[in-house]
């Protein structure tokens, strides 16, 4: 592993936050880009069928996206509300979830029952369709509350595809000029939950990807997602100040972030290349750090607030 020193100050690339995009919605198409992404990362890696997995989750995802209804979000008055008191506006926790989120499950279950899959795989696809609704409840319920250790680690994977379905789907109809900063900032700005990890863009603005909703909020760079430290901050990777995947570290509050270079590779997806980089992670984990990062697919979320 490599461990870099600081290489930015914060605000060295920033304008002025006044003229800075704040908030990104998610593009319709994201799991077909994801999809894409998973195969090309599975080419060769020590993880290659497990990454395929994931892609033909993906490719399910976005056939069950296509079906969803059109959402129905806040009145104008909550909106208002809730910006007032800096809540979010589609909380992962308190949002009253559609039982149409049941339906992008079976949509995903159908859809991944049809393709060849290990027999311990197909045996989890099978019983999670015959679940009750109050069953599926409890688990989203849980997953959202960040209740890892209640979950059936074989059948979160599919609870956390559908629940990013219907998030997705909710956040791209709003209007991203109506969604305010929020605090804690490392919170996406519109459901609450944790981010997978950050994406500084071409044009050297850092932005969060939320694990849930797909929502891309700003965040200046240098700085602890978690606890805003603009001290201690380094920079860990693989193989090399190449690599399109670091890891951010903070020494304040020992947690650390994945940041993706979408400079040096086009094409980076925050779950994939999350998921693609679990080396990494054992790296920082073996060094103290927890991931302030969650991703509703594998890793848990357990890092500090
Ligand atoms: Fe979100
Ligand atoms: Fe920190």
């Amino acid at each position: 592993m490599t461990t870099g020193s600081l290489v930015l100050e914060p605000g060295q690339f920033e304008p002025p936050a006044g003229q800075i995009t704040f908030l990104y919605l998610p593009a319709q198409d994201l799991f077909v880009r994801r999809a894409a992404r998973l195969r090309q990362l599975a080419n060769g890696h020590a993880l290659g069928g497990y990454l395929q997995f994931l892609a033909s989750l993906a490719d399910t995802q976005q056939t069950a996206l296509q079906r969803l209804p059109a959402p129905v979000l806040p009145a104008p008055d909550e909106q208002r509300l809730c910006r007032q008191h800096g809540m979010p506006l589609l909380s992962a926790t308190t949002w009253p979830r559609e039982p149409v989120w049941h339906e992008a499950l079976s949509a995903i279950l159908r859809q991944m029952s049809q393709i060849d899959l290990p027999v311990a795989a197909q045996e989890t696809i099978r019983s999670l369709a015959r679940q009750t609704p109050a069953y599926l409840e409890r688990q989203a319920g849980l997953m959202l509350m960040e209740e890892w250790e209640e979950l059936q680690p074989n059948e979160a994977p599919f609870i956390g595809a559908a629940l990013q379905v219907y998030w997705l789907r909710l956040a791209s109809a709003l209007d991203a000029q109506t969604v305010g900063r929020l605090e804690p900032s490392g919170r996406c700005p519109v459901c609450g939950s944790r981010p997978v990890a950050g994406m500084v863009r071409g044009d050297g603005l850092r932005y969060l990807s939320c694990s849930l909703c797909s929502c891309q909020w700003h965040l200046v760079r240098v700085t602890c997602s978690s606890c805003r430290s603009t001290q201690g901050i380094n920079l860990h990777t693989l193989h090399g100040a190449d690599d399109p995947v670091r890891a951010e570290s903070c020494d304040a509050c020992n947690s650390y972030l994945k940041l993706l270079y979408l400079e040096k590779e086009g094409l980076l997806d925050p779950i994939a290349d999350d998921l693609a980089t679990l080396a990494l992670d054992m790296l920082l984990e073996h060094e103290g750090f927890l991931n302030a990062g969650s991703n509703l697919l594998f890793h848990p979320g357990r890092g500090p607030e």
